[in-house]
């Protein structure tokens, strides 16, 4: 067991109907991946468990928090903004804990956590429908009803941000919630009840349940009373939760993963450009789905822009997310294996490595750390330009020109962000449209976020997650149509 003065009081124990309550039996280990110990182990819920947090979800649905009015929730959601705000100093040392991502990644998580409350807290009493126009004996409207209860399947590279980002808009639509974080890194999400109660949210409205997909994960989905799920996390899984959601013919919002480029053209502020490639690869060490993986560079600015990018990857420092690393640890000892078999399987099917490459080991850490690895890959189809690597590893593939650039960066089964550096701004338009992707940064990597949709094309996924486009997953339209 680790000791940690953040951890003080944590429960680990699932929360159903407004209640912690306390299971015996399977329970899984949450670790610390920079020293490969263990955190706590945490209780495992299991069918029963998972059908007590549906019927609360269910139950609060038709009755505590439909009596809440929508300006009542709209105060609540700012309310829960508050109070993870008063407290993010400690959710943030247990996320960078639990998750080993830098501290400072750690705390802006937790602040985007609260601000995707007090966002959707700011809507959720301005959700409303039309009236339709059907000539003077008619008179026709929408209303839009809260979608039922939901299902919020998290991954391990986001814990409390991506539990926010579903929840809060699920929330301000009037549904209930049923929250599975995963198995690696669930304590944030333990942690979440806290704020809610302070909050005023109903019993039952919020139920956090953890363990693996196979007990936990499995059994939700395939719940008949859950309306809608939200899954984030790997696309072999995400099938499996399609078929499970098919199952009872409920909704799902799909977020998959991605093998993201980033254009830099011959024209780009290189200096820009080369701190928005390194941002966007070894953010939390390329554990991210919209991580840009890919560099697709001109030939004419490639040389000096490598030996720039590698003379900087050289500088990084490796260590605890605690102690604010360049590269905190990878998250599992099997995803360490994963990221080393995808590099050494592309070194020998040609690609050239021209940074790291290898498994790491920091002094006085037995945790799990990959150095940070740049490859030149020629040939589009070697697996580090197809496969989603989730660590820190930046595949390069060199382009001709503009045309050249878009045909490869548009080469993947994945479409889920891209990227472009250039200062024609008529290129940037023109690879926007080309490109097959939820979204596009020009000369910038990651900028918004809470406000500005998100999602996937092809294997990327679908649906929207932020903005105003994330409601529609959470409430249904109802049309009632009058003769008068
Ligand atoms: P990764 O391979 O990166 O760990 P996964 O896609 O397997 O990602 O996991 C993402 C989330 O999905 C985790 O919360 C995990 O427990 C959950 N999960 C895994 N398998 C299933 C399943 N069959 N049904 C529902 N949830 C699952």
């Amino acid at each position: 067991m680790t000791n940690h003065k953040f951890l003080e009081g944590i429960s680990l124990d699932p929360y159903v109907d407004g209640k912690r309550l306390s299971v015996s039996g399977a329970t899984h280990p949450t670790f610390d991946p920079a020293t490969g110990e263990v955190i706590c182990d945490v209780p495992v819920s299991d069918s029963s468990i998972v059908n007590k947090a549906v019927d609360s979800s269910r139950k609060a649905l038709k009755g505590a928090w439909a009596k809440v009015t929508p300006a009542e929730r709209s105060r609540m959601l700012i309310r829960i903004a508050q109070e993870i705000r008063l407290d993010a100093e400690r959710l943030a040392n247990v996320e960078s804990l639990d998750s080993g991502k830098p501290l400072r990644e750690a705390k802006g998580d937790i602040e985007t956590s609260a601000r995707y409350f007090e966002y959707y807290g700011g809507i959720a009493d301005k959700l409303q429908g039309d009236t339709i126009p059907l000539g003077p004996d008619f008179v026709s409207f929408t209303m839009h009803e809260p979608i039922g209860a939901t299902a919020h399947i998290i991954p391990w590279n986001f814990p409390l941000v991506t539990t926010a980002r579903g929840l809060a808009p699920a929330l301000a639509a009037g549904a209930t919630a049923v929250i599975k974080p995963a198995e690696q890194t669930p304590l944030t999400a333990l942690m979440l009840p806290y704020y809610l109660e302070r909050a005023g949210v109903p019993a039952g409205v919020v139920n956090v349940i953890c363990g693996p997909g196979s007990t936990t994960g499995a059994p939700l989905t395939a719940h008949t009373g859950i309306s809608h799920v939200t899954f984030t996390g790997s696309v072999a899984t995400g099938k499996a939760v399609m078929l499970a959601a098919a199952s009872h013919v409920s909704s799902v919002t799909m977020e998959l993963g991605g093998k993201s480029p980033v254009v830099v053209l011959a024209d780009a502020d290189q200096d820009a450009a080369l701190e928005g490639v390194l941002k966007a690869i070894f953010t939390n060490a390329g554990q991210v789905c919209s991580a840009g993986s890919r560099l697709v560079i001109e030939r004419s600015c490639a040389e000096p822009f490598l030996a720039a990018l590698v003379a900087r990857i050289k500088t990084f420092t490796f260590g605890r997310g605690l102690d604010n690393p360049d590269i905190g640890p990878i998250i599992t000892h099997p995803q360490l294996l994963k990221i080393e078999n995808i590099v050494n399987e592309s070194i020998a099917a040609g690609a050239d490595l021209i940074a790291g490459g290898k498994i790491a080991k920091p002094e006085g850490l037995g945790g799990w750390f990959f150095e940070p690895t740049v490859l030149v890959a020629s040939d589009p189809s070697t697996k580090c330009v197809q496969e989603e690597i989730f660590g820190p590893v930046l595949t390069v593939q060199i382009a001709d020109n503009f045309d050249h650039a878009c045909e490869l960066a548009d080469g993947t089964e994945f479409g889920l962000v891209a990227g472009i550096y250039t200062k024609d701004v008529s290129k940037a338009l023109r690879f926007s449209k080309y490109i097959s992707a939820g979204q596009v940064f020009i000369n910038q990597f990651f900028a918004g976020g809470v406000e500005t949709p998100f999602g996937g094309t092809k294997n990327s996924g679908f649906g929207r997650e932020k903005g105003l486009e994330a409601l529609r997953a959470y409430y249904s339209v109802k049309t009632v149509t009058a003769r008068i």
